[in-house]
């Protein structure tokens, strides 16, 4: 639908005006910066930043009811800039001209309600909201298209030029980073530090596809960091991973989505996510506070985040009742089938202790928990959800894990509706998946498989058959029509199917 044929009271707001005034400010020490330069952590202290919108008091002024309805018709319009995240363009980044904002088709992932069966396992109502069909197949995408278009309008604006991108990664911000850097090629490099052999082979052969320099450094996942991390400090690149607080507000579409395809009612909602560097979560939580002072929704969902008993350093630091008294130490994390979640020092650490002390002040009541689920859980989760025709990752598997656990601990009724995050696509994980139906999990993954869970695929030879086709020598004749019926037999024979009598 073409702008001007939008209602009248929409057409003002149908397209997003920018008029705004970002600012990062300094989780720390308070201090406040101006967005024209690039920055990661704070010049004054080296505390992690946010961004703040200066007018974001002019959002209130807009009445809730209309920014609904605004969202709700900008799904009609066809202007790639604003399909995606940007459909919240005033929330999300609105210094952004629509001409610099990079669109690669992610966002918007189904919310797909859940089988009854799994919904009477797992003992409440719930959808998983699928973000692994983002285009490079993980949640990565929405804070990767923020801060690539931000990026992309300081280099149009001739702030900056030939920019090499550049971040430490579990595998699927590498993948994302490398994809919207190549977009923007040549423009825009990318070079991606990845653990060696701790990211799977569907995650290397996406930034290696995208064209990117991929290194593989010796350690887990927050050595990586340290390194990208003195890179970004002696060297002139841009830093992508959540480290910078432009992917952070991308992240925030996550919760904006769900509040609307739940018709922003959020009463007795539940909103599950997985915990690794903790800007998802940080993300998550923002977004909500952001339509909530706004009135956009009138109340807070509840927010689980999970963490496996092997990379646990966030449930850990919540343990401690007595918010004065909780003192935050890195875990030295052990091999995890919720490999992007591996990460023991998570660098939104400082943000996640300043939101989830907002949120619940902003809720009147603890409204967000942490919850501890094991190994064998994960998998056992996922998998059984993807054999009810869901598409869960294995962090899609500890989320759920995380939901049932909750349900257990009655932190979670029966009453409540939950979306699970499923952060990304079962395809890039299938490893464990294999792992899993093979029994060959090594014992510091604590896994094994439940034989009810197992699947493996039959080799058809039929005994006495001579003659098989083979790729370039096919049969032909009686060999063929040999192999034909004696193939099918015996794969009858295996399903138990009972023969047809023709008459
Ligand atoms: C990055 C990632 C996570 C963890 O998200 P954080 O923002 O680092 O907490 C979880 N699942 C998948 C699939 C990821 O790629
Ligand atoms: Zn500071």
């Amino acid at each position: 639908m073409k702008p001007q044929d939008f209602p009248k009271e929409i057409k003002p707001f149908i397209l997003p005006s920018h008029d705004s005034d970002l600012m990062y400010r300094c989780l720390g020490c308070g201090h406040w910066f101006g967005i024209n330069k690039l920055l990661y952590t704070c010049p004054d202290c080296g505390q992690v930043l946010l961004i703040y919108d200066n007018n974001f008091e002019q959002l209130k002024k807009t009445p809730a009811d209309v920014w609904r309805k605004t969202f709700d018709y900008r799904k009609m319009l066809t202007i790639p800039a604003i399909e995606g995240i940007y459909l919240y363009h005033e929330f999300i980044g609105p210094v952004i001209p629509l001409d610099s904002i990079v669109y690669l088709g992610e966002g918007h992932t189904p919310v797909v309600e859940a089988n009854l069966f799994l919904q009477k396992k797992a003992g409440l109502k719930f959808y998983f909201k699928n973000d692994g069909q983002n285009p490079s197949a993980s949640f990565k995408d929405r804070g990767m298209a923020s801060a690539l278009s931000y990026i992309n309008y300081l280099v149009q604006e001739g702030h900056i030029s030939d920019v090499l991108a550049v971040c430490a990664s579990t595998g699927d911000t590498s993948a994302s980073a490398a994809l919207y850097a190549a977009f923007l090629q040549p423009k825009v490099k990318s070079a991606v530090l990845l653990p060696h052999k701790k990211v799977t082979p569907q995650q290397l052969a996406q930034p290696l596809g995208s064209g990117a320099s991929v290194f593989e450094i010796p350690g887990v996942f927050d050595d990586c960091m340290k390194v990208v991390e003195a890179l970004s400090e002696n060297y002139n690149v841009a830093l992508l991973n959540s480290k910078n607080a432009w992917r952070i507000l991308g992240q925030e579409s996550y919760s904006y989505e769900i509040a609307q395809a739940f018709e922003y009612d959020m009463e007795n909602r539940v909103v599950v996510v997985p915990i690794g560097n903790a800007g998802n979560i940080t993300a998550v939580m923002s977004g909500f506070l952001k339509f909530y002072e706004t009135g956009i929704i009138t109340c807070l969902p509840k927010i689980l985040g999970v963490q496996s008993e092997h990379a646990n350093p966030v449930y850990r630091y919540y343990l401690e009742p007595d918010a004065a008294k909780r003192k935050f130490t890195p875990v030295v994390v052990k091999p995890s089938v919720a490999q992007a979640a591996m990460i023991g020092n998570p660098v939104s650490m400082p943000r996640v202790i300043h939101l989830v002390d907002l949120y619940n002040r902003m809720s009147g009541k603890q409204n967000v928990f942490f919850i501890e689920v094991t190994e064998q859980s994960i998998m056992d989760w996922e998998l059984l959800a993807n054999r009810n025709g869901h598409i869960a990752c294995t962090h899609g598997g500890e989320s759920l894990a995380g939901l049932v656990a909750a349900r257990k601990q009655k932190i979670v009724e029966e009453k409540d509706i939950a979306v699970v995050d499923s952060t990304a696509h079962a395809i890039k994980f299938s490893g464990f998946q294999e792992k899993y139906f093979e029994n060959n999990f090594e014992a510091e993954f604590e896994v094994s498989p439940d034989p009810a869970l197992i699947n493996a695929p039959f080799y058809v030879h039929p005994e006495g058959l001579a003659k098989v086709p083979s790729p370039g020598k096919p049969l032909d004749g009686e060999d063929f029509d040999r192999f034909v019926n004696e193939t099918s037999r015996d794969i009858a024979k295996r399903l138990g199917l009972k023969k047809v009598f023709k008459a």
